[in-house]
């Protein structure tokens, strides 16, 4: 299971607040691995995996991300980019704008062709769809029936033998009818043929479509690769449809498909139902293929819930030097509920080097909570008034001893002293900025 690898492989840089070339050394080896399973080509793995090295190198972690969670992040980044970047809509122009539908044999060209036409008839547009393959009487039967399961009429001549012709009498009706997109779906072999090949071109050469679609079938892996070249080589085609990407198809077909041919993926197909066809969003087939949409939306949750609220309110009270064991006590609390601690220390302004040179984990919070929730309501938001006698009355409730109750007060105090600092450093550049 990817997810399961992933896990491990982030797993290395756990703990570690910067990322360097040794911690993500193993992490980069088991990403690599991971896109390797998921059927994207070795090579183009490894070209994907060198650039998110570079990219991930020196990069400082996010306050409220760790290092692994960040390498995440950079390599559905990276993979989002190699597939383009954005979607790419389909080009309809020409009266009728003609759709060139090529592909293999069972690569899903037929019912492609039945689920573009719903989805430009819900987009408003008068389809036609045209069946060109002439080699199996059963193909124009197929494509009737989803005709009519969408409502668009089909265009066919069951006696004529000579694809160009069906295709240019397909749009002459079409013109007659007021109809202004015209789909072609076509025949193909169980492997690339000449015959075919030098069909499709000539169909292509004739009827210069607006678009014409590659269809391959995402199950076959590399041979999908190799087959999306021979096509582009001899078509050159505009835009690549991807099926049968339901079940656990990782979808990995898409990267490499992109890298060798270079053109965009405009949908994808998850099923056998005219509904199931879906626009290609590189950043949700990268997230898709990493198979971990969990992880990426868990790292912006948590960002989220530091950046915005929180830390607003936060920065208010540092700013009015107002800062608190109440504040104190829910920012412990926010970063335990993040997992890695000690990366998320510097999300509280003083609090690194307060607690420079503890050996931090969870379990170090524990005597600090315990300190602070003996404190009054009263002695928590007026840290001020905490003197000798209620440090004793603390200790004993905690059950911690005094020392421990007179550091938390002293790093405390350290605390504010560099919050107070960075509020008048704070303040001096702000004048400064004033000045200029
Ligand atoms: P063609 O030979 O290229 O026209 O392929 P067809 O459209 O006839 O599809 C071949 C088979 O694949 C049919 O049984 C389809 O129902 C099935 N199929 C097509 N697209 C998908 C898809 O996205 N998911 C699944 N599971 N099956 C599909
Ligand atoms: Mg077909």
């Amino acid at each position: 299971n990817l997810s399961l690898k992933l896990d491990r492989a982030f797993k290395t840089l756990k703990g570690t607040g910067k990322i360097t070339e040794i911690n993500v050394a193993t992490t980069v080896k088991e990403i690599r691995r991971a896109l390797i399973d998921a059927d994207v080509n070795y090579k183009v793995a490894k070209e994907v995996t060198d650039k998110i090295k570079d990219e991930a190198m020196g990069r400082d972690v996010l306050i409220s991300v760790s290092p692994g969670q960040l390498l995440v992040k950079i390599t559905q980044e990276e993979l989002t980019k190699l597939m383009g970047g954005s979607k790419v809509d389909i080009k309809l122009s020409g009266d009728p704008a003609v759709i060139l539908i090529s592909g293999l044999q069972g690569s899903g060209k037929t019912t492609f062709t039945g689920k573009l036409g719903a989805f430009l008839k819900k987009n408003g547009r008068q389809v036609l769809l045209v069946a060109c393959d002439i080699y199996r009487p059963a193909a124009i039967d197929q494509l009737k029936v989803l005709g009519e399961q969408i409502g668009v009429e089909v265009y066919s001549e069951p006696e004529n033998k000579n694809a160009l012709q069906i295709a240019n009498n397909a749009i002459a009706h079409a013109k007659k009818t007021g109809k202004k997109t015209v789909i072609v779906d076509t025949a193909g072999r169980l492997a690339v043929d000449e015959q075919m090949m030098q069909e499709i071109e000539q169909l292509k050469k004739a009827l210069n479509p607006s678009e014409t679609l590659f269809v391959v079938d995402s199950m076959t892996g590399q041979d999908a690769v190799n087959t999306a070249k021979t096509f582009d080589e001899r078509l050159d085609f505009d835009g690549v449809v991807l099926t049968k990407l339901d079940g656990d198809t990782r979808g990995g077909a898409a990267i490499s498909i992109r890298h060798v041919v270079n053109k965009p993926i405009k949908f994808i197909s998850t099923g056998e139902k005219m509904e199931n066809l879906d626009i290609f969003h590189p950043d949700r087939m990268a997230q898709r293929i990493l198979g971990m949409g969990d992880v990426i939306s868990l790292v912006e949750r948590a960002q989220q819930a530091f950046d915005e609220d929180e830390a607003k309110r936060i920065n208010a009270k540092i700013r009015q030097n107002n800062f608190n064991f109440d504040d104190f006590l829910s920012q412990l609390e926010q970063v335990k509920k993040m997992g890695n601690i000690k990366d998320l220390m510097g999300m509280i302004p003083g609090m690194g080097k307060a607690m420079k040179g503890l050996d931090i984990d969870d379990d170090s919070f524990k005597p600090i909570e315990a300190i602070i929730r003996s404190m009054t309501p009263k002695e928590r938001q007026q840290p001020d008034i905490i003197n000798g006698s209620r440090r004793k009355r603390i200790a004993d409730g905690s059950g911690r001893n005094i020392t421990e109750v007179n550091n938390l007060m002293k790093q405390f105090d350290d605390m504010r002293k560099l919050m107070k600092q960075m509020n008048k450093m704070g303040g001096a550049k702000q004048a400064l900025g004033r000045m200029m």
